[in-house]
């Protein structure tokens, strides 16, 4: 564990963002690098804040990054804009419809971790979300009946998708919200692909999205710090991740957003099978591999699913995991082995029983 070494206030010192996840910029460059410049930005997209930098010899691209951002937002992901594709696969009532081709390799690919997790991740619980509205204006702990009612409209078996046709069982509607940002960076990787003045760059979406992109300039690791889930402060981090290359890392927790009614708290990622927050003993996941969008979906399954179900499932996919439970214990699986370092004394790290 190469951080180990590291004394916590230095490493706090060296950081430029705070939030769920920070990351670490590097300290220097080589010489033979002078002619990177790094530009770096913060905005705002998918509902979250945005803090981009960019290693590049050409312009400063970070508010165009933003704008791919916005425009998988408002083209396809939005529940509430009505030109969005998925609002208008809602509005459709049953019927078959077409979506273009690149929303429909991204529902391939969610469909199938909802499969694969057999239901944990589910992207049809959007009426179950807004029914507790956990974060919002209008949360509360909704009755048995109620509960009941929203879960005969889900379950990802109701959508059917064939190339670029969907179709779902009438009353079921599609939220994405769970990958969101996932799909974000997957496309923002897309864009800075065909960008050849960008050496390397790293987008971080309000701390549970993050990813790095080429290597910097010196060569060394990206590192994120995670959050500490029972932390009285943001700034208490449980360690460090390190990303090398083009690589994806999203967390999930139980503190993001929550209520505590009478001593229980009520966070806002759901057990699909009981329409309650998910209970399988975790407080946070997070979750490393090379796509957007499974590091988000992952990551929300694997906190439903927790530690030994999650780290099968994370198997399957080649992905790098952390889960930390109520006990204070981070399960780590064989890959996140080589990449995290520990930062907390009163956590142990334990290992996964299968
Ligand atoms: P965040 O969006 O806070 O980074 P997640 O990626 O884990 O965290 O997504 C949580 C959001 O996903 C919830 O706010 C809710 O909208 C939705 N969600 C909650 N539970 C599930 C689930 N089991 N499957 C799919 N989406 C979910
Ligand atoms: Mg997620």
């Amino acid at each position: 564990m190469k951080y180990h070494a590291l004394k916590k206030k230095a490493f706090l010192a060296a950081a430029v963002f705070t939030g769920t996840t920070m990351v670490i910029p590097s300290m220097c460059l080589a010489a033979s690098d002078k002619d990177i410049q790094t530009y770096t930005d913060t905005d705002f997209a998918m509902d979250t804040v945005v803090s981009e930098t960019l290693y590049t010899t050409g312009d400063d691209i970070n508010s165009k990054l933003t704008s791919v951002l916005t425009d998988v937002e408002t083209n396809l992901l939005s529940w509430t804009n009505e030109d969005s594709q998925i609002c208008k696969v809602n509005a459709s009532d049953g019927k078959d419809m077409e979506i273009s081709g690149e929303l429909s390799g991204y529902l391939e690919r969610i469909l199938k971790i909802a499969r694969d997790s057999d239901g944990a991740f589910d992207p049809t619980i959007g009426k179950l979300i807004r029914l507790w509205d956990i974060g919002g204006e209008d949360q509360r702990i909704p009755g048995e009946d109620e509960i009941r009612n929203v879960l005969k409209d889900s379950g990802y078996e109701k959508v059917s998708l064939a190339g670029n046709n969907i179709s779902m069982d009438e009353g079921c509607s599609l939220d994405l919200g769970a990958a969101g940002k996932g799909i974000g960076c997957d496309a923002v990787l897309e864009y800075l692909e065909t960008q050849k003045d960008v050496t390397a760059a790293l987008i971080n979406l309000g701390g549970s999205s993050v990813m790095t992109y080429g290597s910097k300039p010196d060569g060394s690791s990206w590192n994120v710090a995670v959050t500490d889930p029972r932390a009285e402060n943001d700034e208490e981090y449980l360690g460090v991740v390190a990303l090398n290359g083009t690589e994806f890392l999203s967390t999930s927790g139980d503190y993001e957003k929550y209520f505590i009614e009478d001593g229980v708290r009520y966070h806002h990622i759901m057990d699909p099978s009981t329409g309650y927050p998910a209970k399988s003993g975790v407080t946070g996941v997070t979750v490393v591999c090379d796509t957007g969008l499974e590091a988000d979906t992952l990551s929300t399954a694997c906190f439903v699913l927790g530690v030994e179900k999650g780290s099968e499932l994370l198997k399957k996919y080649n992905a790098d995991g952390l889960f930390v439970d109520e006990d204070h214990h981070v399960y780590l699986t064989d890959g996140m082995k080589e990449r995290f370092s520990l930062l907390q004394d009163s956590y142990s790290v334990e290992d996964i029983t299968q």
